[in-house]
């Protein structure tokens, strides 16, 4: 691989520079690695062998695969990640011949690795603090409209420059603080990613939506994909040629695996959270979004369900889909429920009394800051008003596929007409293969019976909220859906290179939908930047603000940037007289097994189970295999799949979930409710290595 120009800087250093980091928070960007005093936690490395961002580091080892994290295993390229994770990539290449998603997929050689369609891995190279300059393009005098419209395109222009400065690199823009501290990233970008190995769905997925977000937990959630790169070492597309990538390092796995009270580190991409954020976005999180989610992914989940029940041919175009809705209509339910019984929501709105007093206290403060967090509040307030009609009708095109498909052809055409810079990003010159390339994917699972109920489901649902949109009145959906040809690939392609003009004398029912529909989606596009530039100004100016009144300095909230967060394996008290403990074992499992679905385990396992078949991978203590762990460290999603460490650096598990109560972590991390899930080490190497018989993989990855 090509060395990589490094761009780091310290800058982002000074920005947390100050004074103490804020207590609560947990999600360390890797540039405050060297102030945590890790070693007085448990650390054995340096902080420089963790990170430095001028030698090959522990860092060089973590990768993001898609929305997730992965380790590089092996100097071969090789990534450890979760199950749920290449869930879509076991999904693609399943058919009801080779049901790779029931029975495990295993590849023999390099040769019959699985290209993973879709997939891209990432690996963090520098970061650049570049505030000032995306700042630079304000000013007072901008409406909110315009101070969102500049800071974006200006975000855009660093990266497309940094990008031609790179040949080859992803270059990222990420805000930091909102409104306040803008980071570029560079990314070594990998487009040719295969599936290697992944056990079956009733080991990687065990206990299934049942007992997803919740402890104690059994689910085996690791499976191993591979990055390759063209021989050059340049990143490709897919082709039989590439070679693996081979990662500047690569993480040691430690068979010991990691034990009750060991200390334990995770680096990751933890991807949204919102702890920056006032009580009124709280309570529209509370009041109107999250009930909202639960209720429309259930019925949506439903559905699908019952759709996929009969054919299993059906269900593998689904799976991945009704997983990834359970999972957030689930985690909504837990943030819902945390939201009131924390009572966080007023606990946020007490310290924003103390802070209104503190700027009160000042003449100065008070009449620049004064009207600031009723002004934030007014933007929610009003937000809340026209919600569910904003939710029902954005909603209209994911529900249905063939919506999402139609209207990303008619925006592309009407976005690719404008200058690259001005372009919404998916249809960025940067962006557009990929994007064309998600809706190839979306049209091989397009299943247009299910489509059809969904948006049924959906309309209806408008009815009843008394929405009106005139180009839904008396729409025939059979006839709609009898007469579209946009699951044709060819007539894809063909719609691809339409003008919008041209596309308006299509004469497909769903284009032609869109076509009407479109005014109101640039309305709402219009509105939401108003709404972006508007919070971004309030948001910054509350940041700065609450340092000022708190003496203190804050970790940004989590935004899909590479983290560092640390802890101890423990159990936790969900309610009074509970305690659970950190760790669950085979017995556990073969005693959750009832032959249903989720709880079905293969007879392999159940077999070497009775039989204490475990080689090197028994607990010394426990006498069984370790299936899970828990621990206090502060993740989100995102750090799916992200490596559990131990103090010299060592892979000791997977993480894959949260306990249910701390789903409320998005909103409000605390030690005593906060606990992570990983899979035990000891489990993803007695399957892979023990039940599958995979020992090419384990002696790639040195053991043995
Ligand atoms: N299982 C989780 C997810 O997929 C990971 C987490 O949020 O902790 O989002």
């Amino acid at each position: 691989m090509k060395q990589v120009y490094q761009l780091i800087t310290f800058a982002l250093l000074s920005l947390f520079a100050t004074s103490q980091v804020h207590s609560d928070e947990g999600m360390y960007p890797i540039s405050e690695i060297a102030r945590l005093n890790l070693s007085q936690k448990g650390l054995q490395l340096t902080a420089l062998e963790l990170f430095n961002p001028n030698e090959t580091c522990l860092i060089d080892g973590i990768c993001r695969v898609n929305g997730c994290t992965g380790s590089f295993v092996s100097p071969q390229g090789l990534i450890i990640t979760n199950h749920h994770c290449a869930y879509r990539a076991i999904q693609s290449a399943s058919s009801t011949k080779n049901d790779y998603l029931k029975d495990g997929f295993q590849a023999k050689t390099k040769a019959t690795e699985i290209p993973a369609a879709g997939y891209t891995v990432r690996v963090t190279e520098s970061f650049t603090d570049v505030s000032k300059q995306v700042l630079s393009v304000v000013n007072a005098d901008m409406s909110f409209v315009e101070r969102s419209k500049a800071i974006s395109r200006k975000r855009k222009l660093i990266e497309k420059r940094a990008e031609e400065e790179n040949p080859g690199i992803r270059a990222e823009v990420a805000e930091m603080f909102t409104g306040k501290t803008y980071v570029l990233f560079l990314y070594t970008y990998i487009k040719d990613v295969r599936l290697v190995f992944a056990p079956p769905s009733s080991i990687g997925n065990f206990g299934g939506d049942v007992d997803n977000w919740e402890w104690p937990r059994h689910t085996g959630d690791f499976s191993f994909m591979r990055a390759y790169v063209a021989p050059d070492g340049s990143t490709a597309d897919y082709s039989p040629d590439n070679v693996p990538y081979q990662p500047k390092r690569f993480i040691q796995v430690a068979p010991q695996g990691a034990n009750e009270s060991d200390y334990v580190m995770l680096l990751g991409y933890p991807g949204r959270t919102a702890r920056h954020k006032t009580s009124s976005f709280l309570s529209f999180e509370q009041d109107v979004r999250l009930p909202y989610i639960v209720d429309l992914y259930g019925r949506q989940i439903e559905t699908m369900e019952k759709a996929g029940e009969l054919d299993r041919a059906v269900a593998l175009t689904l799976l991945s889909r009704i997983k990834s809705l359970a999972n957030t209509e689930k985690r909504s339910r837990g943030q819902l429920k945390g939201l009131t019984r924390k009572q966080i929501v007023a606990k946020r709105s007490a310290e924003e009394q103390k802070l209104q007093a503190f700027i009160d206290a000042d003449p100065v403060r008070k009449a620049k800051y004064g009207q600031l967090l009723d002004n934030i509040n007014s933007v929610y307030q009003t937000l809340s008003e026209t919600a569910v009609e904003e939710a029902n009708f954005q909603n209209l095109r994911s529900t249905s596929q063939l919506l999402r498909l139609a209207f990303t052809i008619y925006d592309g055409a009407h976005e690719r007409q404008k200058p690259d810079l001005e372009r919404e990003s998916a249809y960025m010159d940067r962006n557009f293969s990929q994007t064309i390339s998600r809706l190839k994917m979306i049209q091989k699972d397009l299943n247009l019976n299910v489509d059809q109920a969904l948006l049924a489901q959906l309309i209806d649902q408008m009815k009843n909220d008394k929405m009106e949109v005139p180009a839904l009145d008396g729409l025939v959906l059979e006839d709609l859906y009898k007469q579209t040809k946009l699951k044709d690939p060819t007539f894809l392609q063909t719609c691809l290179n339409q003008t919008p003009e041209q596309l308006k004398a299509n004469s497909d029912p769903f284009i032609q939908l869109i076509v009407k529909l479109y005014p109101q989606y640039l309305e709402l596009r219009e509105s939401s930047k108003a709404r972006d530039g508007q919070l971004g100004l309030y948001y910054g100016e509350l940041i700065t603000l609450k340092q000022q009144f708190l003496d203190t300095d804050f970790v940004p909230d989590a935004n899909g940037t590479l983290r560092l967060t640390f802890g101890t394996v423990r159990g936790y008290s969900p309610e009074d007289a509970v305690y659970k403990s950190p760790a669950t074992t085979l017995s556990g499992v073969v005693a959750k097994t009832t032959g249903i679905a989720p709880f079905i385990t293969p007879e392999k396992v159940l077999e070497m189970s009775e039989k204490r078949e475990f080689g090197p991978y028994m607990h010394p203590k426990l006498k069984d295999i370790p299936i899970a762990i828990l621990y206090d460290t502060d993740t989100t999603g995102g750090n799916s799949g992200s490596p559990i460490l131990n103090g010299k650096g060592e892979l000791v598990g997977v993480n894959f979930d949260r306990a249910f109560e701390a789903t409320i972590n998005d909103f409000a991390w605390n030690t005593e409710y906060s606990r992570s899930i990983g899979v035990d080490i000891r489990y993803v190497l007695w399957i892979t290595d023990k039940v599958y018989g995979a020992k090419h993989l384990i002696k790639e990855m040195g053991l043995n």
